[in-house]
């Protein structure tokens, strides 16, 4: 690469010293033309001091490069512009223009991305409003009800923004201090004269400079003025983003083009992502040209190429600098409001050009052409100018309106995200109510929007719909574009206005007609015919005009809240619409055959029209609008009020209920199954028709347009032409004709289906009342009613409601406001979430046919209420419940349940259900009937009460039944046919609903003749009558509302007093508790046969008692046969699974020691990495394992080729699942038989002796194994001890079956442990196979200390199970290494403790840096390959445990000792010191003799005691859960629970005094030699002082992180977090560690990094470090568990935070507030404990197989 010739940085540092920014200055100020001098001065040092070079540099380098430019910058180009416009030093001058300019009222801080926001769903104008952190915790909302989220990016702080809020606009911190102050005042007036002249003029010539080059467009001139003093031939090669070509793409090209590393393509390409663009070359011009050739022809051939363009160096810093620029202007203009009003002014003052030209107005409209890093600073100034200055605001948002238009057309144009595009500043100025107002009026806003949103969708059909059908994927993308204007639409609208002027209803109507030209572009849109025949060959587009649809649904709802604030608006509106509907349906009847039907006597005229046979569309967006405006001509009583304003005499009902009618067929048709071959877009179409989010403006509306039509025509006709658009007029309008049908026929079923559809859609014209204007109900009926059917179907958590419920423009559903007067809360346990259950009380309000039911919810809720009542024991009649009155101008819907012809339609049915052998009826069909029937009675019956005794009433259905049926059925009346179908057989279902109707029936009957009895005094008038009637309506209303007071005051104050009870009887309660929960672990695991208790329990030496005489039975699970556990019998396994851990880890930052080189034999104190075994205590034959382990191989590589590793568990790494339980599993530890009992007949040697044979038995070993090995002896020979037979070699007393199986879980340890191949001569082998025998009791008993459960008879089975074989296997796993190898290791861990004479082991460690309990295991389980050899006769090994226990222990104590750290100063003990006190303190005498100062002087013995006690109490039960398991011995009652004397219980166990310093005092002559050696070990001073890893005991248990109780302080600490590698950059997805608390930028290029020779993210790879494989973490942005498991597994877990509903909330999509649940954190916390992540993530992939498809290693 070629080095250009550049500035030598002396040069510039020469610049450093000599230059003035005070003096430049000066000069400035003396000079006539200062824009020339100001140019003059940047042409000279700009390209001197910017972007100096190709970036290719080292990183450290480049680092040291970015702070070098970064100073330079600062003092000779940005301090003279300081000096200039304060008139002398700066930061003098800015803190007075501080002071002077009083603090800001607005926030304005600007969001980063994943920064935390805060609306309040109470006082939020809309949802746009927020708040950032400090504002939100300084506000009064933090009590509110509150919604939070993290920000994409851009946007800021509404805090102090007065119309951002309803209430508490302000937080404390942005409350104005001076109130008088908000009155408009120019705080230019603030500033110092001579201030506002020189920002004036040079804000106006920077600005200038900055727009200047922004936007300019030649690649190798600059604007005048700025030619470089001299002008060099270097130039860069710059790279654009683009939104076409992949990372992958970029980073290939690049690496071809100007062959560069992978890193920097990487590097390249992640900043051409984030800033836009980046030089990838420097040099001469033919060089980048080269360059540039190779990257546009390598990209060409798929798509459009990468843009590149050749830049002239200095071009491209003064393009850097003008960002500085601008950026400095930001920062200037926050000291002073006058300042920033300057440059305001400076900004927007028209040009030269006139229209157009003011500065920010070419910065708007270049804006697509500038690269993102361009757009994103200059944006950021506008927020920080422009939209935070209230006059200008406004300005600004004109100048915004103006180029709207052109704006969008760019932006939809351009690839780049919204987010980078200066049309998303909309959000900031159309949702401020005054702004959009203000635009609309003036600017004709809303009108403007839509303008541009249709010119955009150019494509039509003949009639001037939309066409979607023939859509390019480039139109597609442009669709999705153009969909941001609705948004905009919406922002405009989101609040109807408090007042209405008379230009805004103007200008509003001509928007809303605009809107209504949008919608007949969409009526009847994307129609569909039914296909007979063959299916259709292509499935159509449906889903951009359903996309349409749904954005449109806010828009449309918003537009009647606005029409139902003012009467003109709404009448004017209505009468739009209904004009722009005829001239939709002008053509509707035109050639169509005109036809008469008649039933029951009645006649009506229409036209023949099938929807099965004609075109039909599922769009009909006029008619809906105007059906909603009709309902709130209703609501708002203008109809009654106004009737002479309104054109309803125009109207022609035939004509309304049309269309809305035709689609709801279409929609019965399809479910009858007549459309099957139209195939899945229309099943689609109709699945979205009536989903929550479009049903309001779609199904709703066609509803509401059936009732408005029912309501003014005459019943029998509207039942007539449903009759006959549903294609069943024919089957109705003569009784035998359906016989006939039903022989010819064979659609039967389709068609009653299509008849069960019809009862049912007039069961939802007559019933649906809960709209307000159709009922009388208010808005919040509605919700409660939607919440209650829900909860008929079952209890349903919180956000399911949620997404019940249609949300509204807000966001809001009203769930909050209703939830708890209809349902109780059920918290949610450990797992699971919390549930809101129907109060029993609201079932009664249960409507089977409820409209927004699907089949299946309705028959899951009929089920329920059905179960419901026969529990409850009543009857399972599930009649309608009582309707709401309906609003006048609906009255009249009621005649249709009494008219002629559905009593006719009714009759018929029953009729047929008389004869059931036909077949030609259903249940369903007669379900509906007797619903439409039941409502009939129910509403007679309402009438008559409330009537009173004064009036006729004019609903007779109770008589009308009883008339036989008229014209064509010519059977029974109705009522008759009820009494005769009571009991029938077939009908049982049916019968109480029946019996309810009769009985019904029965009361009308009684009430009307009560009531025509009395009924005599009819004297009044109407109108003052209905308003007695009403105020006693109110009377009862009263009434019972405080009836309802006072239960729930009665309620109240009993369960206060049920709480008081339960205070008071505290104890008593915790008590039975404890009682209970005893019995029940007692229960569950009997503790291993306890013997007698005269026997002392002791678990190790020549006393111990237990062992061989039990025989063991188990069952195979492959085989089920029984088999006996033996040494020589038939090997028996337990399917295991072993793993590294370092839960019990002290010291994280211990790097992960090389397998090959590291020697296991000495665990040091720290615990960093053990080896751990779990099993789930199933038991196998070795040989049915073994055969099943093979199947399963077999089966992996027979579809190892087409699904390779797709499993949840590793088949090459030897993992498998148990087959009973499916529990991962990777080896099996063999079963072996109980240890021998003791031989309580021998002699047992004292310390002493055994110490001085051991010794002259390990040295005669050492040195045979020198002379094998060296061959030459050196030395005299060591007497050979008594029968010591050295080269004896001992008879295995394993089966080869056992043997095998002993070799299997020994490799596997041994594997899994080092990381390493198995290899069966490495000596390690046995090591590792008592490392993780250690490590899993060690970690056993600390989960049991810290779940304060006893240390014996609490463990799971399973558990016990497991650590019983392991502890057994460990003590026999040395027979199967050579022996020689286990002496060895025997003499080495021997030599920790005491010299060994004549043995080279000079390599021994300090017992600072060794695990007792390790060694003590170790040393116990190698000893018997020394036993194994004494031929004496004399089984002494028990006692030779003992005194291993004995001299382990004192090295223990020592080991506390010398570790022992004043710590905390508490209160030292008064009083007299007890007997071990004395001697503990006599002992650091001791230690401190011989190490001097290293220690520090205690003389209190009490406080040394009680550090070793605490510390040595898990040594000893570490120790006694491991002679327990090894010798089988049973252990004393004391330690089967957790009460007093444990100390003494567990030190007679283990056959050691309960004063342990005993230990000591009783064998100092023996001991002292060896303490004082322990002491002097170089080690031990070096440790001490600082010179290694220093554990002092007792070492606590690791527990994970603590996590904050709100989770968005999380939120907040990752938006702060940085990517460590990209210099500065916010991580995407920063995940925090859980173990360790370190966060991660995962899921992310820039910190991949390599593990074992694959690139990782950076999640897996700390888990390599820090978790030995097994990571927990939480990504915080998602709020999300990420349990991994080694590079392939992983899965995710819930998240231990909740909201108060008891949910979590993956991805925070719902924003409720999130709190800390501590007990599934305890949760998570011992699974990890537990070492059960491995299994979870087995059990979640197993469950789940697409998890298994993620690439884990990449998190
Ligand atoms: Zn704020
Ligand atoms: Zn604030
Ligand atoms: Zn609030
Ligand atoms: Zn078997
Ligand atoms: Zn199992
Ligand atoms: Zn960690
Ligand atoms: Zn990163």
């Amino acid at each position: 690469m070629a080095e250009p010739s550049r500035d030598p940085p002396s040069a510039l540092s020469a610049d450093f010293m000599s230059f003035s920014p005070g003096d430049t200055a000066s000069r400035w100020l003396a000079c006539a033309d200062l824009q020339q001098e100001v140019y003059c001065h940047l042409a000279e040092y700009v390209p001197r001091i910017l972007c100096q070079g190709g970036g290719m540099a080292e990183h450290r380098e480049e680092q040291r490069e970015e702070q070098r430019e970064e100073l330079a910058l600062q003092l000779l180009l940005l301090a003279p512009l300081e000096w200039f416009l304060l008139g002398g030093e700066p930061a003098a001058g800015l803190a007075l223009l501080q002071q002077g300019g009083g603090a800001a009222a607005l926030c304005g801080h600007v969001f980063k991305v994943g920064e935390p926001t805060y609306s309040c769903r109470e006082c939020a104008a809309d949802p746009t409003c927020v708040l950032c952190m400090q504002c939100f915790l300084a506000s009064a909302h933090r009590h509110h009800r509150y919604r939070m989220t993290t920000s994409g990016g851009g946007g800021f702080c509404d805090c102090g923004d007065a119309e951002a809020w309803k209430t508490g606009p302000s937080c404390q911190n942005h409350t104005p201090a001076d109130q008088n102050r908000e009155t408009e005042e120019d705080p230019v007036s603030l500033l110092p004269p001579a201030v506002e002249e020189r920002s004036c003029s040079i804000f106006s010539i920077i600005l200038q400079y900055a727009v200047d080059l922004l936007t300019w467009e030649q690649e190798d001139q600059l604007p005048a003025g700025l030619e470089p003093p001299q002008r060099s031939d270097s130039y860069y090669c710059m790279l654009f983003n683009d939104e076409v070509h992949t990372y992958e793409q970029v980073i290939y090209t690049l690496q071809k083009a100007v062959n560069c590393s992978q890193k920097e393509a990487v590097s390249f390409a992640t900043t051409v992502d984030r800033d836009g663009r980046k030089s990838v070359r420097f040099g001469d011009h033919q060089f980048c040209e080269q360059a540039k050739a190779v990257i546009v022809r390598s990209t060409s051939r798929q798509s459009k190429p990468l843009r590149v363009q050749v830049m002239h160096s200095a071009l491209v810093a003064h393009q850097c600098f003008a960002l500085k620029a601008l950026g400095w202007l930001g920062q200037i203009i926050q000291y002073s409001d006058g300042l920033r009003r300057i440059l305001c002014q400076v900004g927007l003052r028209p040009g030269p050009e006139g229209e157009n030209s003011s500065l920010v107005d070419r910065l708007m409209l270049n804006d697509s052409k500038m690269w993102k890093g361009a757009r994103n600073v200059y944006h950021q100034l506008l927020m920080n100018s422009l939209l935070m200055d209230r006059k200008f605001k406004k300005l600004f948002a004109i100048r915004f309106a103006k180029n709207y238009e052109r704006l969008q057309s760019d932006f939809i144009r351009d690839d780049h995200d919204r987010q980078f595009s200066i049309t998303d500043l909309s959000v900031q100025i159309f949702t401020v109510p005054s702004l959009a107002r203000m635009l609309m009026v003036e600017e004709n806003l809303m009108m403007t929007i839509i303008r541009t949103f249709v010119d955009q969708l150019r494509h039509r059909d003949a009639q001037g719909r939309f066409q979607f059908d023939r859509y390019t994927a480039q139109q597609a993308f442009k669709f999705g574009r153009v969909q941001s204007l609705i948004g905009d639409l919406k922002y405009v609208l989101i609040s109807p206005p408090p007042q209405w002027s008379q230009q805004l209803r103007t200008k509003f109507l001509d928007g809303f007609e605009t809107f209504l030209d949008l919608l007949r572009c969409m009526q009847g849109m994307d129609p569909v015919v039914r296909q007979v025949g063959q299916h259709i060959e292509m499935e159509p587009e449906w889903e951009a005009a359903f996309t349409l649809q749904m954005k449109l649904t806010h828009i449309i709802t918003m537009m009647q809240e606005w029409c139902s604030t003012d009467e003109h608006v709404l009448i004017e509106a209505y009468k739009k619409c209904l004009s722009a509907l005829s001239q939709c349906q002008g053509g509707l009847p035109d050639g169509e055959q005109p036809i008469s039907l008649s039933l029951a006597g009645h006649t009506v005229d229409t036209f023949r029209y099938q929807v099965s046979q004609e075109k039909v569309s599922i769009h009909l967006p006029v008619c809906r609008l105007l059906a909603g405006l009709h309902v709130l001509l209703s609501k708002t009583e203008v109809a009654s009020r106004l009737p002479e304003q309104l054109p309803l005499g125009e109207l022609s009902p035939h004509l309304l209920i049309e269309l809305p009618l035709r689609c709801l067929v279409l929609c019965a048709q399809v479910h009858a199954g007549m459309w099957r071959r139209n195939g899945f877009s229309l099943i689609n179409q109709i699945y979205y028709y009536h989903n929550v989010k479009c049903r309001v403006e779609m199904f709703d509306k066609d509803l509401a347009m059936l009732q408005v039509g029912a309501s003014m025509m005459d019943p029998n006709h509207f039942l007539m032409i449903v009759l006959s658009r549903f294609e069943l007029f024919h089957t109705f309008s003569a009784a035998d004709l359906r016989r006939r049908y039903r022989e010819a026929n064979k659609d039967l079923a389709q068609q009653n289906t299509l008849i069960e559809e019809m009862l049912h859609l007039i069961i939802m014209v007559v019933g649906e009342r809960y709209v307000p204007g159709v009922g009388q109900v208010e808005l919040l009926d509605e919700v409660r009613r939607e919440i209650l059917h829900q909860l008929c179907i079952r209890p349903m958590a919180h956000s399911e409601l949620v997404k019940a419920l249609p949300e509204n423009g807000n966001k809001e559903t009203g769930l909050e406001r209703v939830i708890d007067s209809v349902a109780s809360f059920r918290k949610p346990g450990v797992t699971g979430r919390g549930l809101y259950e129907l109060r029993p009380e609201w079932s009664k309000r249960f409507d089977l046919y409820f409209h927004h039911y699907s089949r299946a919810d309705q028959s899951k809720a009929e089920e329920a209420q059905r179960n419901l009542r026969r529990q409850n024991g009543e009857d399972t009649a599930l009649p309608p419940p009582r309707p709401p009155p309906l609003c006048p101008l609906f009255g009249s819907l009621v005649n249709l349940l009494q008219c002629d012809a559905l009593l006719a339609l009714e009759g018929a049915v029953l009729q047929w259900a008389v004869e059931p052998s036909g077949g030609g009826w259903t249940e369903s069909m007669l379900q509906r009937v007797l619903h439409l029937v039941a409502m009939a009675l129910l509403e007679e019956q309402q009438q008559l009460e409330s009537s009173g005794a004064d009036e006729d009433v004019s609903f007779t259905f109770s008589t009308r039944i009883t008339r036989p049926g008229e014209a064509p059925s010519t059977s029974g009346s109705v009522l008759a046919l009820l009494e005769s179908l009571q009991n029938a057989p077939h009908l049982e279902v049916h019968k109480d609903m029946i019996t309810w109707i009769l009985k019904m029936v029965g009361n009308i009957k009684t009430t009307r003749e009560r009531t025509s009895g009395s009924s005599v005094s009819v004297s009044h008038g109407r109108r003052p009558e209905e308003s007695v009637r009403d105020k006693d309506k109110a009377e009862r209303k009263r009434k019972a509302e405080m009836a309802r007071l006072r239960r729930e005051k009665v309620m109240a104050q009993m369960s206060e007093m049920q709480k008081h009870f339960i205070n008071e009887n505290k104890e008593l309660f915790q008590q039975s508790m404890e009682d209970l929960e005893a019995a029940a672990t007692a229960t569950e695991h009997s503790p291993p046969s306890l013997e007698p208790t005269c026997v002392a329990h002791i678990c190790v030496g020549p006393m111990r008692v237990g062992g061989a005489e039990r025989r063991q039975l188990v069952t195979c699970i492959l085989c089920q046969e029984e088999q006996e556990v033996r040494g020589h019998g038939r090997a028996m396994v337990l399917a295991a699974f072993i793993q590294r851990s370092t839960v019990l880890s002290k010291n994280r930052s211990r790097g992960i020691p090389d397998p090959e080189r590291l020697d296991p034999l000495f665990m040091h104190p720290d615990l960093s990495v053990g080896v751990h075994t779990a099993s789930c205590g199933h038991i196998m034959h070795a040989t049915c394992w073994q055969r099943y382990f093979e199947a399963v191989q077999q089966k992996e590589q027979r579809r190892q080729q087409r699904l390779r590793g797709h499993t949840s568990y590793d088949v090459e790494n030897g993992e498998f699942l148990c087959p009973l339980c499916e529990c991962l599993s990777n080896t099996v530890i063999p079963l072996l038989p109980h240890a021998c009992s003791p031989d309580r007949s021998v002699e047992h040697p004292c310390l002493e002796t055994w110490l001085k044979r051991t010794n002259q038995q390990a040295a005669a070993l050492g040195f045979t194994h020198r002379k094998q090995s060296h061959g030459a002896a050196q030395q005299v020979e060591p007497a050979v001890p008594d029968r010591f037979r050295v080269g004896f070699d001992p008879q295995n007393s394993f089966s080869s079956g056992v043997g095998e199986m002993i070799n299997t879980f020994s490799m596997s340890a041994y594997k899994v442990g080092l990381k390493v191949n198995p290899n069966e001569q490495d000596p390690r082998v046995p090591v590792l196979s008592w490392s993780t025998c250690a490590y899993t009791l060690q970690s056993t008993e600390r989960l049991l200390m810290d779940e304060k459960k006893p240390l014996f008879g609490s463990l799971p089975c399973r558990q016990d199970d497991c650590l019983s074989s392991l502890t057994r296997f460990s003590s026999a796993c040395w027979t199967a290494a050579p022996i020689r190898t286990v002496q060895n290791h025997f003499i080495r861990l021997l030599s920790v403790l005491v010299p060994i004479p004549d043995s080279q082991l000079e390599d021994a460690p300090c017992i600072l840096d060794v695990d007792m309990f390790h060694l003590l295991v170790y040393s116990v389980l190698s000893y018997s390959s020394l036993h194994s050899l004494d031929q004496s006769g004399r089984r002494s090994v028990d006692s030779a445990h003992l005194h291993l226990l004995h001299l382990v222990t004192v090295a223990h104590l020592v080991q506390v000792l010398l570790t022992f750290t004043t710590g905390e100063l508490s209160m030292d003990q008064d009083g007299e010191e007890s007997e071990e006190e004395q001697l503990t303190c006599q002992l650091y005498g001791r230690l401190r003799d011989h190490l001097g100062r290293c220690l520090p002087d205690i003389s209190c013995g009490w406080r040394l005691w009680r550090c070793v006690r605490a510390s040595v109490l898990p040594f000893l039960r570490t120790a006694a859960l491991f002679f327990h398991y090894m010798n089988s011995a049973s252990p004393p009652a004391d330690l089967l629970g957790t009460g007093p004397g444990q100390w003494e219980a567990l030190c007679s166990y283990l056959s050691l005094p309960s004063n342990l310093l005993l230990l000591y005092q009783n064998q100092r002559t023996l001991l002292e030699p060896l303490i004082h050696r322990w002491c002097c070990h170089p080690g031990v001073g070096q440790v001490l002082h600082g010179g290694g890893v220093l554990v002092r005991f007792p070492r606590e248990s690791n527990r994970l992180i603590d996590l904050p109780e709100d989770y968005s302080i999380l939120i907040n600490q990752a938006s702060s977090f940085t990517c460590p590698r990209s210099g500065g950059d916010k991580s995407r997805a920063p995940t925090l560690c859980l173990v360790c608390g370190c966060m991660l930028c995962s899921q992310s290029y820039c910190c991949q990094t390599e593990v074992e020779g694959e690139d990782v993210g950076a999640c897996t790879a700390h888990t390599f470090t820090c978790g030995a494989g097994i990571g927990l973490f939480l990504r915080v942005r998602e709020s999300q568990v990420l349990f991994v498991a080694g590079k392939t597994k992983g899965c995710f877990y819930p998240p231990p935070y909740l909201d108060d509903y008891g949910e979590t909330d993956p991805g925070l999509k719902r924003g409720n507030p999130l709190h800390l649940c501590s007990e599934r954190y305890q949760k998570i916390e011992r699974l990890w404990r537990q070492h059960g992540i491995a299994e979870v993530i087995g059990h979640a992939q197993e469950a789940n197989q697409t998890l298994v498809a993620i690439d884990w290693q990449h998190l």
